[in-house]
């Protein structure tokens, strides 16, 4: 007799990461591509010492100086295990009933519908416009009397583009007030745009909102895992309470201090990936590639049935892009050298319409 697993699991569809091939190049994870500065390396080789003990399992340190940074209270901050476990908290604190709804757009982050589905709510995903951008009208429209989460990703991963600051605060305000409402600004500190909001401007007033961020991309923590939701204090007091213990383990928390140490070398490499996803834009469209404007450091090539085609043509020119088959393919912005190799890879993509198919 099989031991008893949730029957649901069986049709969970598997998050798939961006792959790495030793000798390629990766842009297929949205990462920055340098290594930490050597001041968060330093901290992490101190912080890995104490390494017998738990760590800080409040996480008050790193909290502390987040809410002093944004300039709000400790209570409306949440540190986790990168921001993909407050997604799912998100969903935990939201939805306990089978019929309880979970709205995003799509295509979007791959990891909303599977966290949903594994913390037990139903998804809803809203298709994005025809320029790959959320439909704030669609997903009004979605809302039902079960609809307990909405996430907006913005800039959306993975389109790149991003809902202004008109077109999101009419979204916000329209959306029914006890409707939790994730804005996932992942990518932030590589938004350009001056229209498109910092979402942290647009919590007061709006106890439903809470802001997600990452230290996964502009401060290249990914493979330490750290991440924080910013929200009233009573989201943020229950996001505590479903937060796996020690979660956030004692490298992580002293690596993410470090980075805050270091935002002008951080957000630096931030504005130098900024100017090279313009100048890698213009080359693809140049070439024939309708690539939307990105806020976000990569672009979306939407190359529908040839996606898969094309990725694999990266992977034979040592360039990993991520495709989602069917729709687009993904490709990270990184150092001048590889987006060059990654050019070159795109213009040798041979005799096929890139016209928009999806
Ligand atoms: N949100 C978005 C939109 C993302 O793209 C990602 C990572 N790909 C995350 C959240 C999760 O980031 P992390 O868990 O590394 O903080």
């Amino acid at each position: 007799m099989d031991p008893a697993i949730r029957a649901d699991l069986a049709h969970l569809p598997a998050y798939v990461p961006g792959r790495s091939v030793p000798g390629s190049i990766k842009l297929a994870s949205n990462e920055v591509a340098l290594p930490p500065p050597a001041a968060i390396l330093e901290a992490i080789s101190r912080a890995a010492v104490t390494g017998n003990r738990y760590p800080d399992m409040g996480m008050a340190e790193l909290t502390e100086r987040l809410a002093r940074r944004h300039g709000i209270p400790a209570e409306q901050v949440a540190v986790g295990c990168g921001s993909v476990s407050l997604c799912q908290q998100l969903i935990q604190i939201t939805c306990g009933e089978p019929d309880d709804e979970v709205l995003f757009g799509w295509r979007s982050f791959e990891a909303y519908p599977i966290v949903t589905l594994v913390a037990g709510g139903r998804p809803c995903p809203v298709p994005l416009d025809n320029d790959f951008r959320h439909d704030p009208k669609a997903m009004l429209a979605a809302v039902t009397p079960h609809t307990r989460l909405v996430f907006i990703c913005n800039p959306n991963n993975p389109t790149g583009t991003a809902l202004r600051r008109d077109e999101l605060i009419r979204l916000l305000d329209a959306l029914p007030p006890d409707v939790v409402v994730a804005l996932d600004e992942a990518y932030c500190e590589f938004v350009t745009d001056p229209d498109v909001p910092d979402g942290l401007t647009l919590l007061d007033r709006r106890p439903n909102v809470v802001v997600l961020r990452t230290f996964s991309k502009a401060y290249r923590l990914a493979g330490l895992r750290v991440g924080y939701a910013v929200g009233a204090p009573s989201v943020v007091a229950a996001l505590r309470k479903v937060t796996i213990a020690f979660s956030v383990s004692a490298l992580a928390q002293a690596a993410a201090l470090a980075a805050l140490d270091c935002l002008p070398e951080l957000l630096g490499a931030c504005a130098e990936i900024t100017a090279e996803r313009v100048r890698v834009r213009s080359a693809l469209l140049a070439a024939g590639y309708p690539v939307p404007a990105s806020e976000a450091n990569f672009l979306w090539l939407p190359l529908g049935e040839q996606t898969t085609e094309f990725a694999r043509h990266c992977e034979w020119q040592k360039i990993l892009v991520r495709p989602f088959a069917g729709d687009g393919a993904r490709v990270t912005i990184a150092g001048v050298d590889d987006n060059n190799a990654f050019l070159a890879a795109a213009h040798s993509f041979p005799g096929v319409s890139k016209q928009r198919t999806g």
